[in-house]
């Protein structure tokens, strides 16, 4: 049985208990217009499917803006504030840690909220996507404080004192050939997620970054999305108009 044959036998059972699996995906690393970025755009927001860019707030301004004016089904996120790497030499990457003064962090993030918003009044959402998907438990205690609804790292929700919307299956294969992974553990990971699905509420969250996408990930995602789309048990969603 071929993996996508999996996937299509699991969406089939969730139409034939009349659901639908709430796929949702997050984009991150935007900044700017690119062509990787018309990419993205073609395949989700030119066919009115909803995704969140996670826009790292430092280094973008109005000329991605104005591009995804244009568009309807799109939101903004706020990526940390810089992208910066604190962590020291053998720590894994963190922007969102002790290493600096937890007002000094705060400070940025509630920055970064002020400039998305400022930028998309009608589409910049209250959510927090930490770089590298990490973020100390210490910020995230007071992250309701300084204006976020809602938090998204990687993997299953756990207990926490805000929202958690995560991503769960990340189309990149970071640490080996750094272009998108192949198609079998893609979907067994889709699947075991959906599965876990049908007894509770969340979403099946995607994370691509298109900037380093190569051809083999924009197939996979294409697929992917097209799969959803015409599959009367899964629907593409914005987990925060749910
Ligand atoms: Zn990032």
């Amino acid at each position: 049985m071929s993996s996508w044959t999996a996937l299509n036998d699991e969406l089939s059972i969730w139409a034939d208990t009349g659901r639908m699996a709430p796929f949702w995906i997050r984009d991150d690393d935007a900044v700017e217009p690119s062509p990787a970025l018309e990419r993205l755009i073609s395949l989700t927001a030119n066919g009115g499917i909803p995704a969140t860019l996670a826009v790292i707030p430092e280094h973008t301004g109005d000329a991605l803006a104005t591009r995804l004016a244009a568009t309807t089904s799109l939101s903004v996120a706020v990526h940390g504030w810089s992208h910066r790497n604190y962590a020291g030499k053998g720590e894994k990457k963190q922007e969102l840690g002790l290493h600096r003064p937890q007002r000094d962090v705060l400070s940025e993030l509630a920055a970064g909220l002020d400039k998305l918003r400022a930028l998309y009044p009608d589409r910049a959402v209250t959510m927090l996507v930490p770089p590298w998907n990490r973020i100390s438990g210490e910020l995230v205690a007071e992250l309701s404080t300084i204006g976020f609804s809602s938090l998204s790292v990687f993997g299953r929700e756990k207990d926490a004192p805000i929202r958690l919307i995560n991503t769960h299956v990340d189309l990149m294969d970071w640490h080996g050939t750094r272009g998108g992974r192949d198609d079998a553990p893609l979907l067994a990971e889709i699947v075991a997620r959906l599965q876990t699905l049908r007894e509770g509420k969340g979403e099946m969250g995607f994370l691509t970054h298109h900037l380093v996408h190569d051809e083999k990930a924009w197939t996979f995602l294409a697929r992917l999305i097209e799969t959803v789309e015409k599959h009367p048990g899964a629907a593409w969603v914005d987990p925060l108009a749910q």
